[in-house]
């Protein structure tokens, strides 16, 4: 059996067309035919030589498929640890981790020695279909697996396993969310989907900040109760107990921590490449109690979390509006461009069913 793939170079180079012969399952793979692929800001940034990751590669890392077949041996399990089926609608975490290794014992499996990461793996001939812009994934043993219920539509769920879970992950860093107030940055895909996670989670007050005046009004249909402008915003006056920065810029993430009040805690998600230092008053951090914690990917738990909460508010939240879904395999190059020219929340790529 063959699976047709798009293979990544290098920045400014075409994508390529390609076929490979579908390689034996080796134990614990799970070999899965992909549904629906969203285009995340990290591909985009790779497409675009913003950051450089190991080449040739295979992007795409917010995907889901249904299951075609599995490894000899056992069937493999769920996060939960329940049998997978042949023909299930499945979606996977980023990475797959040994759950035995220190790092995985300590809550960060995304720090494992064994890390695989998909969308982000060297195309080899040995090492091959671990990207979304292919027709197939392999599933390689320890990767956390969810089924999915038929009646989500598939853009909705293809975003859970970066940008749903990782805004998951920020939450948990950030602590007991009910009846705080929480000041968000960023209001990109995470920062808007951060908008209905916290209210979800009892926040009182969910501040969204953004440059981007119609970004702002989108927040407020996903929950956020008030939404300045973060070039005009007074944050000293904020004196929220969590803030978060999605965004990546220094001046939004020192001001996440200026906006704190007394015993509050930062978190900073953005940001995931090499820039200028932030400055920071070490004696408003001494006397205000302030914590900063910094989150890179996210944990198996925040995975489940992230299908709970699509599973549960798809239809209360219009995240399809988020999506513009456009794209076959086929026109992987277009939705690339499209995404880069016109900017959306994400670019869809749908799979022909045969
Ligand atoms: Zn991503």
């Amino acid at each position: 059996m063959e699976s047709k793939l798009v293979v990544f170079e290098k920045a400014g180079q075409p994508l390529q067309f390609a076929t490979c012969e579908i390689p034996a399952l080796t134990e614990g793979q799970v070999l899965v035919r992909n549904e629906y692929a969203t285009l995340c800001r990290s591909d985009i940034s790779t497409y675009m030589g913003k950051r450089i990751e190991k080449s040739p590669t295979i992007l795409g890392h917010e995907i889901v498929g249904r299951i075609v077949a599995f490894g000899p041996g056992e069937a493999p399990c769920d996060a939960y640890g329940r049998p997978l089926e042949v023909g299930s609608r499945i979606t996977w975490a980023i990475y797959a981790a040994n759950p035995d290794s220190e790092m995985s014992r300590r809550g960060i499996p995304q720090k494992s020695p064994d890390l695989f990461k998909y969308g982000h793996e060297q195309l080899r001939a040995d090492n091959t279909l671990h990207g979304g812009l292919a027709e197939y994934t392999i599933l390689r043993r320890y990767t956390p697996i969810l089924p999915l219920p038929e009646e989500v539509p598939l853009p909705e769920t293809a975003i859970i396993n970066c940008a749903v879970s990782t805004v998951a992950g920020s939450l948990r860093l950030a602590g007991e969310m009910k009846g705080r107030k929480v000041a968000l940055w960023g209001i990109g895909m995470l920062g808007t989907i951060a908008c209905a996670m916290c209210r979800e989670a009892g926040a009182s007050e969910v501040v969204a900040l953004d440059i981007n005046e119609e970004r702002l009004e989108t927040a407020r249909r996903f929950g956020a109760t008030t939404c300045l402008r973060s070039d005009q915003a007074d944050v000293e006056k904020l004196k929220a107990d969590i803030t978060i920065d999605y965004s990546g810029f220094i001046g939004a993430m020192e001001d996440s921590v200026r906006a704190l009040a007394i015993g509050g805690t930062a978190v900073w998600v953005g940001g995931v490449c090499p820039q200028d230092k932030v400055k920071l008053d070490s004696e408003q951090i001494i006397r205000r109690l302030s914590t900063i914690k910094g989150l890179h990917n996210y944990n198996a738990e925040d995975f489940k979390v992230a299908v709970d909460f699509i599973t549960t508010y798809y239809k209360k939240y219009p995240f399809a509006e988020l999506i513009y879904d456009g794209f076959t395999l086929e026109h992987a190059e277009d939705a690339f461009r499209y995404a880069i020219e016109r900017n959306p929340y994400r670019v869809g790529i749908h799979f022909q069913s045969k």
